[in-house]
């Protein structure tokens, strides 16, 4: 009888033990150096009618890029690309950051001016990508992890140093591949242990669990994948202390898969979209920045300006890459006397999509070649 009533009160203290712990864990206050500036930053890049140009592809990816158009993938004209984005007059007005990769962060134009120096003049924030790209996942149903934890905190406080006030982390789920447990949970682990590495170093980290397009499933298992994958996230962002105030989310929409037969308006892009966002996403996040994600140009401006016509706890808006930069190539086909019109190509994008960010966009000027997909299967950014 004793016993039985020592076992119980012991298993008293023990539960209350558990509870103290996780209350304790729960109020734990970080209080960081950059926590302001980090706030800060992250609300410049959530302003009202501006998005970010991501122009982080890799050496290996700008070269496939560079090729679609016939130019060769030297450090010369991947220079003289990037440049041509980031020198288009008037940019800064619809463009708020710009996500780099380390070989852009340290590069000067042609006429010797940093690339970091020319956005900083537009008003542009510029960011790095920070991780090292996907590797097999062992005794996954084929799935990937994301490297790059290896000395981020180094690298980050160089970014730091070179200008560099936000950062991108790229880790994606695959609907087809199940996708397998261990897969979300090391996807969500890795983004959190980066948003806490990027923001111990002044960067807002842009916190990107891409779940991609791939796959014949509909938008409502779509839902249900980014659903689980945005909730093991914010544990894991939450239990390493992050502050939601100093990141910005980058998730890809919730559309039907790129294979499957039937495809979603706008309106219900929309509405599965927010359905995930306001179940998933504190609105102490200032800004949910999309993907494009193979969407054509047109497809992508369109559902973030039906997200938009109603109002929303954060700053809905884009983080493109190829939505953006598209037309941009095309137009520019690596000859100088094309800079100038591949510069109104970029701005028309960026206006468009600052016009979809404030739920006032009219594709009624839109050309049929911004409606044409950019779906890859297998996609390697
Ligand atoms: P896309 O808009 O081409 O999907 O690129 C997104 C991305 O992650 C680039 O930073």
């Amino acid at each position: 009888m004793a016993a039985a009533l020592m076992q119980k009160a012991s298993m008293k203290s023990a539960s209350a033990r558990v509870q103290k712990a996780s209350r304790t864990r729960t109020v734990a206050v970080r209080a960081g150096k950059y926590d302001e500036e980090l706030i800060k930053t992250a609300k410049t890049i959530a302003t009202p009618g501006r998005g970010i140009l991501a122009m982080d592809e890799s050496n290996a990816t700008c070269g496939k890029r560079l090729d679609s158009i016939g130019v060769e993938n030297t450090e010369d004209n991947r220079r003289a690309y990037r440049e041509l984005l980031v020198s288009t007059p008037g940019l800064g007005q619809y463009i708020s950051g710009a996500i780099l990769f380390e070989e852009t962060l340290y590069q000067s134009t042609s006429t010797g001016k940093r690339m970091v120096d020319v956005l900083n003049e537009q008003g542009i924030v510029p960011g790095i990508k920070v991780d090292k790209g996907l590797v097999p996942l062992a005794n996954s149903n084929g799935e990937s992890w994301c490297m790059g934890l290896d000395g981020l905190d180094k690298r980050c406080a160089e970014y730091y140093k070179a200008g560099a006030r936000f950062a991108k982390w790229r880790s994606v789920v695959s609907i087809p591949a199940g996708p397998s447990t261990i897969a979300i949970r090391d996807c969500a682990y890795g983004l959190a242990r980066y948003a806490a590495i990027a923001q111990n170093a002044g960067l807002v980290p842009i916190v990107e669990p891409e779940v991609l397009l791939d796959g014949e499933h509909d938008i409502d298992r779509t839902l249900e994948v980014a659903e689980a994958t945005w909730a093991e996230t914010f544990k894991y962002l939450a239990d390493n202390n992050v502050m939601f105030e100093g990141i910005l989310l980058k998730p890809a929409m919730v559309t039907p898969g790129a294979e499957c037969k039937n495809r979603a308006s706008p309106e219900v892009v929309a509405d599965y979209t927010l359905k995930l966002l306001t179940r998933r996403v504190p609105p102490a996040v200032p800004g949910i920045m999309f993907l494009s994600g193979g969407q054509s140009e047109l497809e992508a401006t369109l559902n973030l300006n039906a997200m938009n016509k109603t109002p929303n706890p954060w700053h809905v808006s884009f983080s493109y890459a190829r939505a953006l930069q598209n037309s941009v190539l095309k137009t520019w086909q690596g000859k100088p006397e094309n800079v100038p019109a591949a510069h109104q190509a970029l701005l028309k994008r960026a206006k468009a999509n600052s016009d979809a960010q404030l739920g006032k966009y009219d594709p009624s000027s839109e050309s049929a070649e911004a409606a044409q997909g950019m779906y890859e299967k297998g996609y390697v950014y």
